[in-house]
Order: structure tokens, then sequence, then C-alpha cells
């Protein structure tokens, strides 16, 4: 399939949804093109216990207040995949699913967007690619002699999976639990 559109947006997570939303605003044409079969972004990947660090109400896309979840202060990952479903159906976002970009190329006047399923043409792209498919894993001196196993967090799951072992978590950015800020974002 070939396609002409003024903004190809790569990536349909939050992020890329944001993007739909104001660009809907301005009234351009555009596509946002997901290689997930399903709407989530990386929210549908996590760690079973996953929950978002921040109430639903600090969490929320323009437009729509993120419900807030029964029983749960701090939604889990259940939950926003449920709310990004919602905000993509809501404001009618022309997501293309499942569909991989391979590659951006610079043709003068336009872009040209090669996907696994045709070409796009636009005068601009929008990477929403987020960080999840890409995961760093930091070159450790003697890392590579490490007989036991190593993975990074896009493939933790539970740490029942670990019940018995030693293990050592590097890194420990994302916080626990904390206590939200001062007032939410406020919907445009
Ligand atoms: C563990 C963790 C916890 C977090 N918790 C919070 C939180 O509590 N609150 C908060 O505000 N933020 C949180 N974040 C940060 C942020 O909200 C999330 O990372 C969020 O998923 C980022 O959204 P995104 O749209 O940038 O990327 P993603 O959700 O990763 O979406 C990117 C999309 O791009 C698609 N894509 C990638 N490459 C291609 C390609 N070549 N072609 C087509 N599609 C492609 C992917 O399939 C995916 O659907 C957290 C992040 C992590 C990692």
């Amino acid at each position: 399939m070939t396609g002409h559109t003024d903004v190809v947006v790569i990536g349909g997570g939050q992020a890329g949804l944001a993007a739909g939303y104001h660009l809907r605003r301005q009234g351009l044409d555009f596509v946002v093109l997901d290689a997930r079969a399903t709407p989530g972004g990386a929210w549908q990947h996590t760690w079973d216990s996953l929950h978002l660090f921040s109430p639903a109400a600090f969490s929320s896309l323009p437009g729509r207040l993120m419900p807030t979840q029964p029983g749960e202060e701090y939604p889990d990952a259940g939950h926003v995949v449920a709310y990004l479903s919602d905000y993509e159906k809501r404001y009618e976002l022309p997501v293309q699913r499942p569909v991989q970009v391979l590659g951006v190329h610079d043709d003068g006047r336009l872009l040209r967007v090669e996907t696994d399923s045709g070409t796009w043409h636009a005068r601009a792209v929008i990477s929403a690619t987020g960080t999840w498919w890409r995961p760093f894993l930091p070159a450790v001196p003697g890392r590579g002699d490490f007989a036991g196993r190593q993975l990074h967090t896009v493939s933790y799951r539970r740490p029942q999976d670990f019940a018995g072992r030693r293990v050592i978590v590097v890194g420990a950015a994302t916080p626990a639990r904390r206590s939200p800020p001062t007032s939410p974002t406020t919907p445009n």
C-alpha cells in the first residue's frame, strides 16, 4: 500500500497518541503506524506487578483524564492499556497496526516512510517509538564471563521465576510509589 499524508507518526503508544490528538486539533492529515497488533504500547509487555508511580489523575493524556481504577490508587498496567485503547477510539485516531516502520528516507520535497506493508510519503515524521523496544545493556567488564542468567527488565515478569536464586538488581531508577505532585495535569 502507498499513501500520502501531512504527518506520519511512528509508534502508537502514549506519546504517539498524544501527538495524534494535537495533530487532529491542528486540522492536519496524519496516520499513526504502530508495530504492535493491539493498543497500549509498552504497557502491554511489562512485568505482572507493575503499577503507575502516580495516581490516575496525574497520568492523563491531553483531553481526557485517566479514570481511577477501583481499589487501586496507583493503577496497574492493564488499566493503562484500557485507557490508551479507549483514548484512541474516543478521538478516532487513525492508527494502523501491526505496521513496522523499516526506514525513513529524505526524498527532497517529502519524506518516504518504508514499512513492512507499504510506503508512505509525508511532509513530516514524528518518531514516538519509546524506549522499550531497544533496551540498553551496559558494557560492564566481565559481563560476558558471567555464567548465570542475565536479563534486562523488559524480559522480567515475576519474582517467582527467581525463587531460590541469588539475584543482583543493577539500577534503581524508577521510584517505588511516592507522594503525588501537588496538582494534576489540566486537560486541554
Ligand atoms: C517500567 C516503566 C514504568 C513507567 N512508569 C511510568 C509511570 O508510572 N508514569 C508515567 O508517566 N510514565 C511511566 N513510564 C514512562 C512512560 O510513560 C512509558 O515508558 C511509556 O510507555 C512511554 O510511551 P511511549 O509512547 O513513548 O512509548 P511506548 O509505550 O513504548 O510506545 C512506542 C510504540 O512504538 C511502537 N514502535 C516502536 N518501533 C516501531 C517501528 N519501527 N515501527 C512502528 N512502530 C514502532 C511500539 O510498538 C510501541 O507501540 C514508565 C516507563 C517504564 C519503562
